[in-house]
Parts: C-alpha cells; sequence; structure tokens
C-alpha cells in the first residue's frame, strides 16, 4: 500500500521572524534560527523520495479558498492574518510569525490536509494512505488566535470539511505532537462528533494565546463532554510509554467511538533529539504508532504533518510513521537512536488518565 505524500513547495516560503527564545535580557549573541524552519520539509521530501520509491506517489496538491477555513476560523481573525501578511508580515503572537507568503502557504496546507481527508472519506476502501507534508501547522491554532507556531488548523478544517459535505458522520483525531492539540480542542470542545485524543507532556498553558492546560480535566464540556481525552505523559516517556498508552486508552476510545475516518495530527517532536519537546521517542516508536493507527482506522486513515524541530531526526521519525501506516520497511536505521530508555513514570501517568476516563470508555 502506497503513501500518497501531499506536499507543495507554496509550504516552503511562509517563514517566522527569528529569534524566537529571545529573552529579555538577551544573554547571547546570536538569536536562534526561528525552529519551524522549510528545512524541515525538504529533509522529510528527500527522505521519503530516496527511500520509499515506488512506495510513494505525489500527486498535485490543491490549494483551499477561504471560505472552507471559514467552517472554522473566525473571518476577522484570518483578515487580520490576510492584512499582516500584505503589510510585510511580523509576529501575530509571541512565537508564531507571518510573511507574505504565509496566505498561499496556508491555503496550500490546509488544502492539502482537506484533499487527504476528502479522498480517505469517500474511498473506504482506499489503497492508499495519504501524509499531508504541510506548514505552518496547525493544532494549536484557536478559531481566532494563533498559538505555537499555528495560524490555521489543517486537520480542524478538514474534519469540519469531511463532516459538512456529507462524507462521514465521525471524526477521530489522534493527536502524538509532544504538545497538546489544545486548538483541535478549542474547535471541538462542545461537540460529539469530533473525538479528539491528545498525548502530549504536561505543558499547561503557557501563555494568553494559550490558555488551555490540556490536563485530565479538561474532557469536553456539553454534548462534548468525554469527546476530548487529554493523556499528559512525563518528560522521558518513549517508545514504551507511548506503547502502553496506545494500549490503555487511546485505542480502546478510538474503537468504541468507531470514526467514519481517522486523522492523525502527526507531530514527530516527541523525538529525543528534539529541541522543543522532552520526550525519548525514536523511528521504532514512530513506525509502531503508524502501525497502530492504521489497524485502528480500517481504510480511513490521513496523517497531518503537525510539529518536529530537529530537521535531521524528523525525516528519520516520519519515515518511521509513515512505514508502519503503510506496511512498508524501507531498511534506513535511526542514526539518532541514542536513547531508547523510557521513564518508567509514564505508567503512572496513563493510570491516572485511565482513572479520569473511565467513565466515559472502556479504557484499561
Ligand atoms: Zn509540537
Amino acid at each position: 500500500m502506497p503513501v500518497e505524500v501531499r506536499y507543495d513547495e507554496a509550504c516552503l516560503d511562509h517563514r517566522h521572524p527569528d529569534g524566537a527564545y529571545d529573552l529579555p535580557l538577551r544573554e547571547t549573541e546570536v538569536a536562534e534560527p526561528h525552529p519551524d524552519r522549510p528545512e524541515r520539509l525538504t529533509n522529510v521530501e528527500r527522505m521519503l523520495r530516496a527511500h520509499l520509491g515506488e512506495h510513494a506517489t505525489w500527486p498535485a496538491v490543491e490549494p483551499t479558498t477561504r471560505d472552507r477555513l471559514e467552517r472554522v476560523h473566525d473571518p476577522d481573525y484570518l483578515d487580520e492574518v490576510w492584512e499582516l501578511a500584505a503589510s510585510g508580515g511580523g509576529r501575530i503572537e509571541a512565537t508564531t510569525g507571518v510573511s507574505p507568503e504565509t496566505p498561499e502557504a496556508i491555503l496550500y496546507a490546509a488544502g492539502s490536509a482537506i484533499g487527504a481527508a476528502e479522498q480517505q472519506a469517500l474511498d473506504t476502501d482506499a489503497d492508499t494512505v495519504p501524509y499531508a507534508l504541510v506548514r505552518p501547522s496547525g493544532h494549536h491554532a484557536q478559531p481566532a488566535q494563533a498559538d505555537g507556531y499555528c495560524l490555521v488548523n489543517n486537520v480542524a478544517v478538514a474534519a469540519e470539511h469531511a463532516i459538512e459535505t456529507g462524507a462521514v458522520e465521525r471524526v477521530a483525531v489522534v493527536d502524538w505532537d509532544v504538545h497538546p492539540g489544545n486548538g483541535t480542542q478549542e474547535c471541538f470542545y462542545d461537540r460529539d462528533d469530533v473525538l479528539l485524543v491528545s498525548l502530549h507532556n504536561d505543558f499547561g498553558s503557557w501563555g494568553p494565546a494559550h490558555p488551555q492546560t490540556s490536563r485530565l480535566d479538561e474532557r469536553g464540556t456539553g454534548d462534548g463532554e468525554g469527546y476530548t481525552v487529554n493523556v499528559p505523559l512525563p518528560p522521558g516517556t518513549g517508545n514504551e510509554g507511548y506503547a502502553t498508552a496506545f494500549d490503555r486508552v487511546v485505542e480502546p476510545v478510538v474503537d468504541t467511538f468507531d470514526p467514519d475516518l481517522l486523522l492523525v495530527s502527526a507531530g514527530q517532536d516527541g523525538s529525543q533529539m528534539d529541541p522543543n519537546g522532552n520526550n525519548v521517542l525514536t523511528m521504532d516508536g514512530f513506525r509502531e504508532m503508524g502501525r497502530r493507527v492504521r489497524a485502528l482506522a480500517g481504510g480511513s486513515l490521513a496523517l497531518v504533518q503537525e510539529g518536529g524541530y530537529n530537521v535531521s531526526h524528523l525525516a528519520y521519525c516520519t519515515l518511521g510513521a509513515i512505514e508502519g501506516a503503510i506496511g512498508v520497511e524501507s531498511g534506513v536505521e535511526d542514526r539518532y537512536d541514542l536513547l531508547a530508555e523510557c521513564n518508567p513514570a509514564s505508567e503512572e501517568w496513563i493510570a491516572d488518565a485511565v482513572e479520569a476516563y473511565e467513565e466515559f470508555w472502556p479504557v484499561g
């Protein structure tokens, strides 16, 4: 089964201002490059082209249109992004930038996710797995708020498109990015037709653009109660801890929800080399998660790129996730597999999640 890589170079042109980690005292001389660099995608592209060969197809991406973004996002907020780009760009919040090319990148990124979801929703016997290789990422973007390098929530826009066009009734989002899917949570918090299961380190709220904590007590509201499943994991959670989280929480919840379409917020920043995360996953760990989401989804699975900021290890881990999802082994070895350990405390944290959600789902 091939992967259908939905990728367009328009996504490379979006830029954030450098210096995302500048502190008020400016202790260091040189500003760090912004972690969301275009090389993230070009490295993944090269890895996939070199090592998946006939197991990968590269269909043209159709950019989406503003009205499809407005199914999720406030038009005034989108105007703000577009106007900032037209005026030359700048920061829209503390860590997130806009450049003149950003609107086009957004339309291609969201179009890539929408196309992936649409194809899988309409063709339940699909013998391909789409991977939307995109930036800017989406899962922190809230209806009227940019956050954490994210401007438009690609997965949320894709889920809403699949539902509103009548292609599906229920969508599950599994978010394995090391940061929480707080934007996706915010988009669907009171709904029972979109399930979010997010595995992440416990970053809590991180400022005015990110009021959500994504802890165990944020579980949805009204009809949506129980349909936001947050699973905080301790620093140092590795391959084994993630497998346990799938065994005890992700699989029983998604299996019971029985979605028509499974979307994965595929952020590979739980990698042990990542400068923005605290976990120690390797290529093997991502391969295993790819295998598991494939088994869980049956025929309707699409993966959408979120984070991953070590530009080298991201390429290995993304190849691993795709290998698992399509059932192919490229033979590439993870050159950064230096610490395949797992913090044993992850077992206790996952047990706490089981306790928090057992009133809603047969977790265990
Ligand atoms: Zn992330």
